[in-house]
């Protein structure tokens, strides 16, 4: 196969200062490192992490100018000199975790997200949202090529999370799960994953649309925390025995639903936290904790395998995103509908416009 033309600009979208806007504008393709590749990223979906990345909502500060995207879709252009196992012309998927060191004792033991030296698409390296990406080879999705890139790409840092949040929570086929955030990017696919994992499930968010598009995707029952006049008896009650979801996914960019989780989660049930509101603290009674034996958990992303089993489920027609497509352009638009609430689902960035 001839070696794929490789321009020496591309359109991405920059972040040049904290709070953004962002700014569409012709910058210089990079070239890969020995351990690299560089992806043509045709689609990547847009997350609510790469609004707190622009927007500087958390502890760590990004880099600056910084390319956001961490949902990036696309196909393999060039590789670096040590690279083998991934070709020319593969569909891969730039995630969140961009690179580790493959080393430490995390790293050995598969949970390279905690690696001290991790790099992050999007927030400590550059990311997604531009045509031509640079990743770590050991580190990209790899896409089966009868896969929609366009559909697939929420799936590398929305689904392999929910996911993974999933399988942390213990939660067994027939048991019931809580989403929190359920009308969200991550919460659409939560449900979806739940569903698929044999899981009853319950959605959480605010307005009819949310409510139709989350119950359409397969929860059992949906309550709505804007219009609900005692929550966390609703959200018991619809359990068939009223003792509560056995396990909580807390995907929600507010802090309130951190401290109502424990109060409907069942006993013996298990809290996980997903979502990261700017300067938001957890708070649980350590009675009712210690009494009815309550676990509370964080989830971070996936690691490798837990990507694969994420896209496998993506690949036998398990879960399918609720996304709209724009053009790369339009980026800043998707943000203010995002900081709004107003995304049903996904939006998916189109880099060729
Ligand atoms: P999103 O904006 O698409 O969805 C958030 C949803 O939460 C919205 O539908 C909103 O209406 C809903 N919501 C707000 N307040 C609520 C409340 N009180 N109760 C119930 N629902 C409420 O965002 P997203 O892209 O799905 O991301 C969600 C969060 O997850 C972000 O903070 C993001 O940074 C974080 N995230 C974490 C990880 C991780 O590895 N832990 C990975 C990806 C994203
Ligand atoms: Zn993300
Ligand atoms: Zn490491």
């Amino acid at each position: 196969m001839a070696a794929p033309e490789i321009p020496k600009e591309q359109w991405a979208q920059v972040v040049e200062a904290k709070g953004g806007p962002v700014v569409y504008k012709k910058i210089p393709v990079q070239t890969p490192g020995p351990d690299e590749v560089l992806v043509n990223v045709k689609y990547s979906g847009v997350c609510h992490t790469d609004l707190h990345a622009m927007m500087g909502d958390w502890p760590i500060a990004p880099k600056l100018p910084l390319v956001g995207g961490h949902e990036g879709a696309g196909v393999v252009v060039a590789k670096g000199s040590l690279v083998d196992d991934v070709q020319i012309g593969d569909h891969v998927g730039i995630k969140w975790l961009n690179g580790s060191c493959l080393a430490c004792s995390f790293c050995m033991q598969a949970d390279e997200p905690l690696c001290s030296h991790a790099l992050l698409s999007g927030y400590t390296v550059d990311g997604s949202f531009q045509q031509y990406a640079i990743a770590k080879a050991a580190h990209v999705a790899r896409i089966p090529k009868d896969v929609d890139l366009e559909a697939v790409s929420p799936v590398l840092c929305a689904g392999i999370t929910v996911y993974k949040g999933l399988k942390e929570s213990g939660a067994r086929p027939g048991q019931w799960v809580a989403i929190v955030g359920a009308g969200g990017g991550l919460g659409s696919m939560a449900v979806q994953y739940a569903k698929a994992m044999g899981l009853h499930v319950i959605g959480i968010d605010s307005g009819e649309e949310k409510g139709e598009s989350v119950k359409s995707l397969g929860a059992t029952a949906y309550v709505d925390f804007t219009t609900s006049k005692d929550l966390v008896a609703e959200v018991k009650a619809a359990t068939p025995d009223g003792l509560g979801p056995h396990a909580v996914l807390l995907l929600a960019v507010s802090e309130k639903p951190f401290q109502q989780a424990t109060e409907y989660v069942r006993s013996r049930g298990t809290v996980i936290c997903i979502g990261l509101p700017a300067n938001a603290y957890l708070k649980a009674p350590v009675f009712d904790t210690v009494l009815r034996m309550i676990t509370i958990k964080g989830s971070y992303v996936g690691n490798r395998q837990d990507t694969q089993e994420a896209l496998d489920f993506f690949s036998r027609g398990l879960v399918k995103v609720p996304y709209k497509t724009v053009g790369l352009s339009k980026l800043q638009e998707v943000y203010d509908l995002m900081h709004q609430g107003k995304i049903v689902g996904r939006y998916v960035v189109d880099t060729s416009k």
